[in-house]
């Protein structure tokens, strides 16, 4: 069966446009003019007008959590309290209206203490009992790296005053001398736990509904991490069912995290021998490492203290020798390895791992860091230099752009992000979002790589503007950038001959747009492998 997309106003490369694209099996088999594709197309093929619209390849997001943007869409939602007050307020009445949902235990996410007006402060074990004593209740701070509990949770996972520290992760002890619920790090699985997990078929249909979302606005690949220590049976039952079910609307490519290295080599010995994947649509990829924590919670590991927080330095998830010995065991297995990486001290140290895992000095197994925000220039050298990939989130500075230069002083926040930094150093980049931290939608992405604003607009001028990217440069970076970082380059990534029939079509057209518009582009067509997956 063959497609043509025609009267449309396809991205081939900076500066290069096309009319028209013959798709057959698949795969596009041809570009060009109306004329020149339609004389090419056989009379009975499918015709799909786009009026004029500008086509883009398929969004590629490098870096997300499809699974948890399922639960995103059914946990209790507390990204737009603005007080401690309003945290429990939101607790109360997510109980009153999901009375079912929370029969053993409540699950909340995305608060941020940044954004209270009463008291800054991280919520703790006395806020939550006023929600509820009878249930656990977690609240998961919007970066995932700080928990809260209440009293009953903490009780149902059995830590007390003498109960020792985890490796890689703190439980706080408050002034009464008890666990005062709040966890982070390692420590949060501890008390995530005592909420029972989602059974096989409510797992399936979260990640239906974040399928569906995500090519809704725009995905057609996603490099997700929802691999976490001992889930991997389970997680690949599930894509495999999708799949065969033909309900895998998006390409899809493992990011696998361990916390134990005994986990991580029983992995290598069953599914990740025998897991069956045919490359295209499901596929295996890199260790996914975590090396410290987030700027928000001040956990990122960074070389000097946090100027806002005197004497903390951040926290190291995994040590020097933890981080050799997971890279050597990686590369021996010809496994690509990317570490989560905030703080300078994080990025730099993860480098020299990886450095010292490489052979001949050359990175040929595409080592990445992902999210790398805090960086001088001397750090962005090193990444150019080895070949490094640089997966980050222009979004975080939705956020982060009001935060970063209290953390860190204005000298070191004028070199992180640092986007344009990255190219002018000829840095293989990746774009994508981290999501449910920040949506998956990539147009908000796009419009801060290129404008520095938060969302809100502010500031007006762009933050350190300096690091502005072009929409061009912006879209290759999340496209042919982000198939880089898979080993997908030759096939994915760029509207061209013999590449799958991944694209999009947008309602308006990115390129001519007022910049501060492009965060609300919407999608009006998605298509997959030559099969539209989404169309409004
Ligand atoms: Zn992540």
């Amino acid at each position: 069966m063959k497609t043509v997309i025609y009267n449309g106003k396809a991205y081939i490369h900076r500066g290069h446009f096309e009319q028209a694209i013959l798709i057959s099996d698949g795969l596009i088999e041809k570009v060009g003019t109306n004329e020149e594709v339609l004389a090419f197309a056989p009379e009975e093929c499918e015709k799909i007008d786009a009026n004029g619209k500008t086509i883009l390849p398929g969004i590629n997001d490098a870096h997300l959590h499809l699974g948890f943007i399922g639960e995103f869409l059914v946990l209790a939602d507390l990204s737009n309290a603005r007080s401690i007050n309003e945290v429990v307020q939101c607790g109360k009445r997510f109980m009153q209206e999901n009375p079912e949902a929370v029969k053993y235990g409540l699950h909340g996410i995305g608060w941020n203490q940044d954004y209270f007006t009463d008291e800054k402060r991280i919520i703790n074990r006395h806020d939550l009992d006023l929600i509820s004593t009878e249930i656990p209740i977690v609240f998961e701070r919007v970066c995932g790296h700080i928990v809260s509990s209440n009293t009953k949770a903490i009780e149902m996972a059995g830590i007390t005053d003498q109960t020792p520290q985890f490796d890689g992760g703190v439980f706080e002890i408050g002034e009464d001398g008890q666990p005062n619920g709040i966890f982070n790090e390692n420590a949060v699985y501890e008390i995530i736990k005592t909420i029972p997990s989602w059974t096989a078929e409510e797992l399936q249909q979260l990640y239906i509904r974040a399928i569906e979302y995500a090519v809704s606005v725009g995905l057609t690949s996603v490099q997700s991490n929802d691999v976490r220590d001992n889930n991997y049976k389970e997680i690949f039952a599930l894509l495999h069912k999708l799949y065969d079910e033909g309900k895998m609307l998006l390409r899809y490519r493992h990011q696998f995290s361990f916390l134990k290295l005994e986990n991580f080599k029983k992995f290598l010995e069953s599914e990740f021998k025998n897991g069956k994947y045919d490359n295209k649509v499901l596929a295996l990829g890199p260790l996914k490492l975590f090396k410290d924590g987030s700027l928000g919670a001040r956990t990122g590991l960074m070389r000097h203290e946090y100027l806002d927080d005197p004497g903390n330095n951040g926290v190291a998830s995994l040590s020097d020798e933890q981080m050799d010995e997971l890279c050597g065991l990686a590369v021996e297995n010809g496994i690509q390895v990317v570490t989560h990486v905030i703080g300078d001290a994080a990025i730099d140290q993860t480098i020299t791992n990886y450095e010292r895992s490489m052979k001949n000095g050359k990175n040929l197994l595409r080592h990445g860091v992902v999210h790398c925000q805090i960086t001088d220039l001397p750090i962005l050298e090193r990444i150019a230099m080895l070949d490094i990939l640089a997966m980050v989130q222009p979004i975080f500075l939705n956020y982060d752009l009001h935060v970063v230069e209290s953390r860190v002083g204005k000298k070191l926040a004028s070199t992180s992000y640092a986007f344009h930094t990255l190219d002018k150093l000829n840095a293989h980049v990746a774009y994508g979002t981290d999501a449910p931290v920040e949506s998956c939608n990539p147009f908000p992405n796009i419009y801060s790589a290129v404008v520095r604003k938060d969302l809100a607009g502010f500031p007006e001028g762009g933050f350190y503007p300096e690091e502005c990217v072009d929409v061009e440069q912006a879209i290759d970076h999340y496209t042919i950038g982000s198939a880089y970082a898979e080993f997908q380059e030759d096939v994915k990534g760029r509207i061209q001959p013999g590449y799958y029939a991944d694209l999009i079509i947008l309602e308006r057209d990115i390129f001519t747009i007022p910049v501060d518009e492009i965060k609300d582009i919407k999608v009006v067509m998605t298509m997959m492998g030559g099969k539209v997956v989404y169309q409004k």
